[in-house]
């Protein structure tokens, strides 16, 4: 199944689950009650909004351009997440760069269906679902993926032991 940017729901970013939604009417209310917006006036592809917790992107681009919107969205969540002002006014290329790079890792390795739609149609997206067929993902799917670590850790310590015995 193809994974679309309307699909996406909501994604966790830092310590918020950030709305996803995919409205041309919900962007025109959103750029509206903020009469300081400058955006007012000008066509907008997305925006985030930091106090909602809230992506609004706009539906009338095509599926690639959403997939870019969604992902520079998700720049600025990660910018919020990092707290963008403890970077100071001039931070240097590396304090960005620490700061963002991980946030965002993050936020590609917890969200399925987000990272779905962003990869969906791509080369990447092809060798992973390769891959998936090499029996590496994950065997109790109601797990995080930390809990599956885990146990997959303990039962590769258990045969280890049991090599041993
Ligand atoms: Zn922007």
């Amino acid at each position: 199944m193809t994974m679309k940017v309307s699909d996406v729901l909501a994604f966790d970013c830092g310590p918020v689950t950030w709305r996803v939604s995919c409205s041309d009417i919900m962007l025109k209310e959103k750029i509206s009650s903020d009469p300081d917006a400058p955006a007012q006036g000008l066509v907008v592809a997305g925006l985030t909004d930091c106090i909602g917790g809230h992506v609004v992107i706009n539906p009338e681009q095509s599926e690639d351009h959403m997939r870019a919107t969604l992902w520079h969205e998700a720049w600025h969540a990660a910018y919020d997440a990092i707290g963008g002002l403890r970077l100071g006014s001039e931070p240097t290329e590396d304090e960005v760069i620490l700061q963002l790079s991980s946030t965002l890792l993050d936020t590609l390795r917890r969200n399925g269906p987000f990272t779905a739609a962003l990869l969906s149609g791509s080369t990447a997206l092809a060798y992973i679902k390769e891959q998936g067929q090499d029996n590496d993902l994950p065997e109790h799917h109601g797990q995080s993926g930390a809990q599956e670590q885990i146990a997959r850790n303990r039962r590769g310590t258990r045969r280890a032991k049991n090599r041993l015995e």
